[in-house]
Protein backbone atom coordinates (compact mmCIF):
# COMPACT_ATOMS: atom_id res chain seq x y z
CA UNK A 1 0.00 0.00 0.00
CA UNK A 2 0.98 3.30 -0.95
CA UNK A 3 2.08 5.44 2.12
CA UNK A 4 2.05 9.04 2.44
CA UNK A 5 4.08 11.61 4.59
CA UNK A 6 1.66 12.84 7.25
CA UNK A 7 1.38 17.00 7.71
CA UNK A 8 1.94 18.14 11.38
CA UNK A 9 3.38 21.37 10.99
CA UNK A 10 1.13 24.50 12.38
CA UNK A 11 1.61 26.98 9.47
CA UNK A 12 1.02 26.19 5.38
CA UNK A 13 2.13 28.74 2.79
CA UNK A 14 -0.55 29.33 -0.02
CA UNK A 15 1.06 29.18 -3.26
CA UNK A 16 -0.84 31.28 -5.05
CA UNK A 17 -1.60 35.07 -5.34
CA UNK A 18 -5.24 34.28 -6.53
CA UNK A 19 -7.29 35.14 -3.76
CA UNK A 20 -10.27 33.11 -4.64
CA UNK A 21 -8.10 30.15 -4.60
CA UNK A 22 -6.64 30.99 -1.35
CA UNK A 23 -10.55 31.64 0.09
CA UNK A 24 -11.23 27.89 -1.17
CA UNK A 25 -8.12 26.45 0.03
CA UNK A 26 -8.16 28.01 3.54
CA UNK A 27 -12.03 27.48 4.27
CA UNK A 28 -11.17 23.83 4.08
CA UNK A 29 -7.71 23.63 5.70
CA UNK A 30 -8.71 25.70 9.20
CA UNK A 31 -10.93 22.55 10.50
CA UNK A 32 -7.83 21.12 10.90
CA UNK A 33 -6.02 23.44 12.76
CA UNK A 34 -3.62 24.73 9.68
CA UNK A 35 -2.89 28.39 9.29
CA UNK A 36 -2.81 29.36 5.63
CA UNK A 37 -0.28 32.06 4.90
CA UNK A 38 -0.63 33.35 1.47
CA UNK A 39 2.43 33.60 -0.77
CA UNK A 40 2.54 37.50 -1.48
CA UNK A 41 3.85 37.77 2.55
CA UNK A 42 7.29 36.61 0.79
CA UNK A 43 7.50 39.55 -1.33
CA UNK A 44 9.02 36.72 -3.82
CA UNK A 45 7.60 37.23 -7.88
CA UNK A 46 5.85 34.00 -8.72
CA UNK A 47 8.40 31.51 -10.98
CA UNK A 48 7.27 31.15 -14.94
CA UNK A 49 4.99 28.04 -16.03
CA UNK A 50 7.20 25.89 -17.80
CA UNK A 51 5.94 22.25 -17.02
CA UNK A 52 3.97 20.50 -19.63
CA UNK A 53 1.65 19.24 -16.96
CA UNK A 54 -0.46 20.20 -14.19
CA UNK A 55 1.31 18.29 -11.86
CA UNK A 56 4.63 19.22 -13.27
CA UNK A 57 3.81 23.15 -13.08
CA UNK A 58 2.16 22.81 -9.34
CA UNK A 59 5.63 20.96 -8.31
CA UNK A 60 7.65 23.31 -9.66
CA UNK A 61 5.95 25.68 -7.77
CA UNK A 62 6.18 24.19 -4.57
CA UNK A 63 9.02 23.51 -4.16
CA UNK A 64 10.12 26.88 -5.58
CA UNK A 65 8.40 28.37 -2.53
CA UNK A 66 9.44 26.12 -0.12
CA UNK A 67 12.93 26.63 -0.77
CA UNK A 68 12.45 30.47 -0.72
CA UNK A 69 10.56 30.39 2.68
CA UNK A 70 11.76 27.21 3.88
CA UNK A 71 8.00 26.94 5.37
CA UNK A 72 5.76 23.64 3.84
CA UNK A 73 3.72 24.74 0.98
CA UNK A 74 0.67 23.79 -0.53
CA UNK A 75 0.62 24.61 -4.18
CA UNK A 76 -2.05 24.66 -6.91
CA UNK A 77 -2.17 24.45 -10.43
CA UNK A 78 -5.01 24.07 -12.15
CA UNK A 79 -7.04 24.93 -15.84
CA UNK A 80 -10.17 24.36 -17.89
CA UNK A 81 -9.61 21.38 -20.19
CA UNK A 82 -12.37 21.68 -23.19
CA UNK A 83 -13.07 18.32 -24.82
CA UNK A 84 -13.56 19.95 -28.71
CA UNK A 85 -10.85 21.56 -28.61
CA UNK A 86 -9.01 18.84 -27.05
CA UNK A 87 -7.88 19.91 -23.79
CA UNK A 88 -6.81 23.61 -24.66
CA UNK A 89 -6.32 25.95 -23.05
CA UNK A 90 -5.83 23.39 -20.15
CA UNK A 91 -2.39 24.70 -18.51
CA UNK A 92 -2.36 27.65 -20.66
CA UNK A 93 -6.18 28.44 -19.09
CA UNK A 94 -4.53 32.08 -17.19
CA UNK A 95 -2.21 32.39 -19.96
CA UNK A 96 -5.82 32.79 -22.50
CA UNK A 97 -6.82 35.73 -20.35
CA UNK A 98 -2.92 37.93 -21.48
CA UNK A 99 -1.05 39.67 -19.06
CA UNK A 100 -4.13 41.91 -18.19
CA UNK A 101 -5.85 38.96 -16.87
CA UNK A 102 -9.03 39.77 -18.68
CA UNK A 103 -11.67 36.57 -18.21
CA UNK A 104 -14.52 38.70 -20.57
CA UNK A 105 -11.93 38.09 -23.34
CA UNK A 106 -10.89 34.52 -22.44
CA UNK A 107 -14.52 33.06 -22.02
CA UNK A 108 -15.62 35.16 -25.28
CA UNK A 109 -12.09 33.41 -27.04
CA UNK A 110 -13.41 30.16 -25.54
CA UNK A 111 -16.86 30.58 -27.16
CA UNK A 112 -15.39 31.90 -30.65
CA UNK A 113 -13.66 28.20 -30.46
CA UNK A 114 -16.77 26.38 -30.01
CA UNK A 115 -19.15 28.10 -32.57
CA UNK A 116 -20.54 25.75 -34.88
CA UNK A 117 -19.77 22.84 -32.27
CA UNK A 118 -22.06 20.23 -30.27
CA UNK A 119 -19.70 18.64 -28.40
CA UNK A 120 -19.09 21.31 -25.29
CA UNK A 121 -18.01 18.93 -22.54
CA UNK A 122 -15.49 20.57 -20.49
CA UNK A 123 -13.74 19.60 -17.11
CA UNK A 124 -11.73 21.58 -14.23
CA UNK A 125 -8.52 20.21 -13.09
CA UNK A 126 -6.53 20.43 -10.26
CA UNK A 127 -3.16 19.64 -9.45
CA UNK A 128 -1.85 19.84 -5.55
CA UNK A 129 1.50 19.59 -4.45
CA UNK A 130 2.36 19.54 -0.55
CA UNK A 131 6.06 20.26 -0.30
CA UNK A 132 8.30 20.26 2.81
CA UNK A 133 11.66 22.32 3.30
CA UNK A 134 13.52 19.04 3.20
CA UNK A 135 12.42 18.27 -0.97
CA UNK A 136 9.42 15.60 0.24
CA UNK A 137 6.41 16.43 -1.98
CA UNK A 138 3.03 14.55 -2.43
CA UNK A 139 0.93 15.67 -5.69
CA UNK A 140 -2.82 15.09 -5.48
CA UNK A 141 -5.45 15.53 -8.27
CA UNK A 142 -9.02 16.62 -8.51
CA UNK A 143 -11.14 16.89 -11.30
CA UNK A 144 -15.05 18.22 -11.94
CA UNK A 145 -16.89 17.21 -15.58
CA UNK A 146 -19.04 19.51 -16.80
CA UNK A 147 -20.57 21.59 -19.37
CA UNK A 148 -19.55 25.67 -20.68
CA UNK A 149 -22.34 27.34 -21.51
CA UNK A 150 -23.07 29.95 -24.56
CA UNK A 151 -24.04 32.72 -22.29
CA UNK A 152 -22.00 33.44 -18.99
CA UNK A 153 -24.31 33.81 -15.82
CA UNK A 154 -23.58 34.64 -12.10
CA UNK A 155 -20.79 36.93 -10.69
CA UNK A 156 -19.39 34.56 -7.78
CA UNK A 157 -15.94 32.76 -8.18
CA UNK A 158 -13.90 33.95 -10.89
CA UNK A 159 -12.22 33.47 -13.81
CA UNK A 160 -14.26 30.86 -16.47
CA UNK A 161 -16.94 29.91 -12.98
CA UNK A 162 -19.43 32.06 -15.35
CA UNK A 163 -19.37 29.31 -18.32
CA UNK A 164 -18.78 26.25 -16.40
CA UNK A 165 -21.88 24.46 -14.65
CA UNK A 166 -21.11 21.11 -13.81
CA UNK A 167 -22.24 18.19 -14.23
CA UNK A 168 -25.50 17.32 -12.35
CA UNK A 169 -26.11 21.25 -11.68
CA UNK A 170 -28.40 23.76 -13.00
CA UNK A 171 -26.15 26.59 -12.60
CA UNK A 172 -22.90 27.70 -13.10
CA UNK A 173 -19.86 27.59 -10.56
CA UNK A 174 -20.10 31.76 -10.75
CA UNK A 175 -24.13 31.19 -9.95
CA UNK A 176 -23.53 29.17 -6.73
CA UNK A 177 -22.12 30.28 -3.11
CA UNK A 178 -18.92 30.65 -2.07
CA UNK A 179 -19.18 27.70 0.10
CA UNK A 180 -20.93 25.49 -2.41
CA UNK A 181 -18.38 25.29 -4.77
CA UNK A 182 -15.09 25.37 -2.12
CA UNK A 183 -17.00 21.64 -1.45
CA UNK A 184 -17.41 20.12 -5.01
CA UNK A 185 -14.62 22.07 -6.81
CA UNK A 186 -11.47 19.97 -8.56
CA UNK A 187 -9.88 22.09 -6.05
CA UNK A 188 -11.60 20.62 -3.33
CA UNK A 189 -11.39 17.29 -4.46
CA UNK A 190 -7.92 17.19 -5.10
CA UNK A 191 -8.13 18.89 -0.89
CA UNK A 192 -9.94 15.65 -0.25
CA UNK A 193 -7.13 13.14 -1.60
CA UNK A 194 -4.43 15.62 0.13
CA UNK A 195 -6.78 15.66 3.38
CA UNK A 196 -7.45 11.83 3.42
CA UNK A 197 -3.73 11.38 3.07
CA UNK A 198 -1.40 13.41 4.85
CA UNK A 199 -3.78 14.70 7.32
CA UNK A 200 -5.54 12.40 9.00
CA UNK A 201 -4.22 9.43 10.97
P1 LIG B 1 -2.75 28.87 -12.32
O1 LIG B 1 -2.90 29.94 -11.30
O2 LIG B 1 -1.56 28.99 -13.15
O3 LIG B 1 -2.97 27.50 -11.76
O4 LIG B 1 -3.91 29.14 -13.34
C1 LIG B 1 -5.10 28.50 -13.21
C2 LIG B 1 -6.06 29.15 -14.15
O5 LIG B 1 -7.04 28.17 -14.50
C3 LIG B 1 -6.83 30.25 -13.47
O6 LIG B 1 -6.19 31.49 -13.58
C4 LIG B 1 -8.12 30.18 -14.25
O7 LIG B 1 -7.90 30.72 -15.52
C5 LIG B 1 -8.32 28.69 -14.44
N1 LIG B 1 -9.03 28.09 -13.29
C6 LIG B 1 -8.51 27.21 -12.40
N2 LIG B 1 -9.42 26.90 -11.46
C7 LIG B 1 -10.52 27.59 -11.77
C8 LIG B 1 -11.80 27.67 -11.15
O8 LIG B 1 -12.10 27.09 -10.11
N3 LIG B 1 -12.68 28.48 -11.76
C9 LIG B 1 -12.40 29.17 -12.90
N4 LIG B 1 -11.23 29.14 -13.50
C10 LIG B 1 -10.27 28.34 -12.95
Amino acid sequence: METHRKFHEPKLLLATANEAKIRELSHLLTPFGIEPVPASTLGVPEPDETGATFQENSLNKAIFYSKASGMPVLADDSGLCISALDGAPGIFSARWAGPERDYEKACARVQKELEGKDERSARFECALTLAWPDGHTEVFTGTVQGTIIEKAAGTNGFAYDPIFIPEGYSETFAQMGDNEKCIISHRAMALEYLIKNCLTE
